[in-house]
């Protein structure tokens, strides 16, 4: 089957570019289910390897790619639950289901589960085998192709805001990086579960998409110099949540000054750098600081179900498709900042 292979060293993308090439087709165990690739995702960490260096958890060769939606072609002897020909997207993280974490029902933080595309080889491929446990399938109402971003970037802010955040009906929501893939996810979903939502981020024009998923406020950090307080005008002394899609120290910040007493801040954007919180606000305002790692794959029974019934629209966030064979030219694009959210068709 066709591959794009990334071959490493870490930091060596765009010099040595994801390769494509003929691997074998992945064998699949009892409990396992081939999946035939429909699209996969273009995703920001998959830049942390390629370009800034980061050490991906197994060593290159590594078929990258943890954003899936495809059709099931074989299972294996002991699945039950999922048959040939099935339209399905697939959570990339593999919990183990056993460790101490894990039974305590946080399975996105599994002490020793798989990664698709980072622990073992991901979904830039024809064909993707992987454990039946997490194979969603998906109704016909969901496009096969743009289900592929249900796996991250609107799974990854629903755990940020149901499950870390636990945003609640009257609740006043920042957020920042409003613009981008995972962050007008953040503010669709924190609307579809009743907060008022304020949009921040750079650009103007990037913004209005931002309203259009549901902001009722946007604030351009370009325009207005100090957002945390105009939103704490706007707020009458700061939002209840402030969620930061970045991962930079200046957002991170920003959200820690935005939020009222009591307040919460979640971060669920990904980044290398440490950040600062400011002490007297932290102690004084009893902030809770909270990071948001990926999500649970029982999260993506009800994310499929929100986008079936229109409650989380996945229309418009896909905003190029590549062949496969171009998908370091999609990469290229992603790093410029100059795609939406971005998959890879094989
Ligand atoms: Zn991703
Ligand atoms: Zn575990």
């Amino acid at each position: 089957m066709k591959a794009a292979v990334f071959y490493g060293p870490p930091g060596s993308w765009p010099q040595k570019p994801l390769k494509i090439e003929d691997v074998p087709v992945p064998k699949i165990g009892p409990k396992d289910v081939l999946v035939r690739i429909a699209a996969c995702g273009l995703c920001h960490t998959d830049l942390l390897y390629m370009k800034m260096g980061m050490r991906p958890p197994k060593e290159p060769p590594l078929i990258l790619g943890h954003e899936p939606s495809g059709v099931v072609e074989e299972v294996g002897e002991e699945v039950t639950n999922l048959k040939k020909g099935q339209k399905v997207i697939v959570s990339y993280t593999i919990p183990c289901g056993e460790c101490d974490v894990c039974r305590a029902g946080r399975e996105n933080i599994c002490i020793s589960g798989d990664v698709i595309g980072a622990t073992r080889d991901g979904a830039f491929a024809e064909y993707l085998a992987v454990p039946a446990k997490v194979v969603i399938p998906i109704p016909d109402s969901i496009p096969l192709q743009d289900a592929a971003i249900i796996t991250d970037a609107v799974a990854t802010p629903y755990h940020a805001v149901v499950n870390v955040a636990q945003v609640k009906p009257g609740d006043t929501v920042a957020v920042f990086g409003a613009s981008g893939g995972l962050g007008l996810n953040v503010v669709q979903i924190a609307k579809a579960f009743g907060a008022n939502v304020i949009g921040v981020a750079r650009r103007k024009w990037k913004l209005e998409k931002a309203k259009e998923f549901g902001a009722s406020e946007i604030i351009s950090t370009m325009e207005i110099e100090k957002p945390e307080l105009e939103i704490r005008k706007m707020t009458n002394g700061g939002v209840n949540i402030a969620i930061d899609a970045t991962g930079s120290p200046q957002a991170v910040e920003m959200a820690c000054r935005s939020v009222r007493n009591g307040g919460k801040v979640v971060v669920v954007g990904y980044g290398m750098q440490n950040f600062a919180v400011p002490f007297m606000r932290f102690l004084w305002y009893e902030l809770k600081v909270m990071g948001s790692c990926r999500y649970k794959p029982s999260d993506l029974f009800r994310v499929v179900e929100m986008v079936h019934k229109g409650m989380i629209k996945i229309e418009g966030l896909v905003s190029h498709r590549f062949p496969l064979e171009e998908i370091n030219k999609g990469y290229e694009m992603l790093d410029k900042g100059e795609v939406l959210r971005a998959i890879a068709i094989p």
